[in-house]
């Protein structure tokens, strides 16, 4: 008697199961596809919404990254500001680099278009079925099997106790003036010239043109804020730096997790988190766009030699650092505008910006450490414990 053959099953079957068409999961998706068909034979692409929120992704790199040609505006220079301090400087060999979340997902969507390996649905993802033989994906419409599955940013990871939590969240506007007021060289990552409040709350600013420039204003919070709040702060900052009147052409809110990833429970060695769900968020800063590129590079590397997919891991005395960050943040959050001038005033911009990649040496650490204010550091040291 032939076998029978289940031929749904057959049909939603795929190598590789990839949750999320955000930052990581297309990052992903390409780098598979530019394998050999031996080793990627086919890749399924999941998201639960076909519309992308439009999203500034900056992030500081030299020339040597997959997505150097999406870069729509790079600044040489990185500065940082506060009521009695402004230091800016020129960060070569990378720059401070701007990608629009619109321009990359429209160009892995053309890319994917190309290359019948890869399908894209668009249901939401309401289970992952962890099996041996090979895992079970259950969506609102529909079942799907793989051999892989990487998930990222699923609400459900989102629900995690893990301690602290602390929200980075902001709202810009992009504005246009009638005079040149913006220097095109500098991108203003941090500026608490205009802090009156206790939180820990700056300025960000990108200029894309002497006239054009996005400006927003950021929060290291527990407790989010509404509208409002966030755009009476921006026009009184933005009626303090100008000496002319703007037009808002754009807006951006957003909010980003701050806080160390617990993995999920029903992880295994083919059930992979990648992005958000990995811990690629740093978690002291909010930046994820250059560790979501590592950690894309290793797990190609391990498909290449099949071996077994590394899970993405900060060396253990950054995630430390990271806590005690965190720590201060929720705790003491008053002393992190002393943390940010003393940071910013005893270290040369590049060894910051090398400390936050987790590349310096223990020594250089030691030495960041030490020109910062101690007891808050104590304090947060006692209490993890
Ligand atoms: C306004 C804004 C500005 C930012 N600026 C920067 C920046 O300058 N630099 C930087 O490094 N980072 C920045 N970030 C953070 C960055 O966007 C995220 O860290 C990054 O997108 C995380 O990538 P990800 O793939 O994990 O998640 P996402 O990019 O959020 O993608 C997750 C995807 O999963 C889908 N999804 C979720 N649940 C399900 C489900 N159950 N079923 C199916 N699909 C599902 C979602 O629809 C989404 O498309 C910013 C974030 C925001 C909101």
């Amino acid at each position: 008697m032939a076998p029978i053959i289940n031929l749904s099953m057959v049909q939603n079957q795929f190598q590789y199961i990839i949750i999320g068409a955000g930052c990581a999961g297309l990052q992903l998706a390409k780098a598979l596809l530019e394998q050999s068909s031996d080793l990627v034979s086919s890749i399924l692409l999941i998201d639960a919404e076909k519309a992308h929120q439009e999203k500034s992704w900056c992030f500081w790199h030299d020339n040597d990254h997959p997505y150097r040609h999406l870069v729509r505006n790079e600044w040489s220079h990185v500065e940082f500001v506060a009521e009695s301090l402004k230091v800016s400087e020129d960060i070569h060999p990378q720059t401070y680099q701007y990608i629009n979340s619109l321009d990359f997902h429209q160009y892995h969507l053309n890319l994917f278009e190309k290359d019948d390996r890869i399908k894209i649905v668009y249901q939401h993802v309401n289970e992952i079925i962890p099996n041996n033989k090979i895992n079970k994906i259950i969506t609102a419409n529909d079942i799907y099997f793989g051999e892989y599955i990487f998930h990222t940013n699923l609400v459900n990871n989102l629900k995690s106790d893990s301690y602290p939590k602390v929200w980075q969240h902001f709202l810009g506007w992009e504005i246009e003036v009638d005079y040149p007021s913006f220097d095109i060289n500098n991108a203003t990552i941090m500026d608490f010239s205009l802090n009156d409040s206790k939180d820990i709350q700056f300025f960000y600013i990108l200029p894309f043109s002497k006239t054009r420039a996005l400006v927003e204003c950021t929060f290291f919070s527990k407790q989010l804020i509404v509208e409002a709040d966030y755009e009476i702060l921006i026009t009184k900052y933005l009626s303090a730096k100008l000496s002319c009147s703007f037009t808002i052409k754009a807006k951006e809110v957003g909010k980003i997790p701050m806080h160390i990833v617990d993995l999920p429970h029903w992880q295994s060695d083919t059930i992979i988190p990648i992005g958000t769900a990995a811990g690629c968020i740093k978690p002291s800063t909010g930046y994820s766009f250059s560790r979501i590129i590592q950690h894309t590079e290793e797990i190609i590397n391990a498909v290449k030699l099949k071996k077994k997919i590394p899970l993405r891991r900060s060396k253990p005395r950054f995630l430390f650092y990271d806590k005690l960050f965190l720590h201060i943040i929720d705790y003491e959050s008053f002393t992190m505008n002393n943390i940010f001038f003393y940071l910013f005033k005893n270290n040369k911009i590049i060894t910051i910006l090398k400390f936050l990649d987790e590349k310096t040496t223990l020594l250089e650490e030691c030495i960041i450490f030490l020109g910062l204010p101690k007891m808050p550091f104590l304090k947060a040291i006692l209490k993890s414990k």
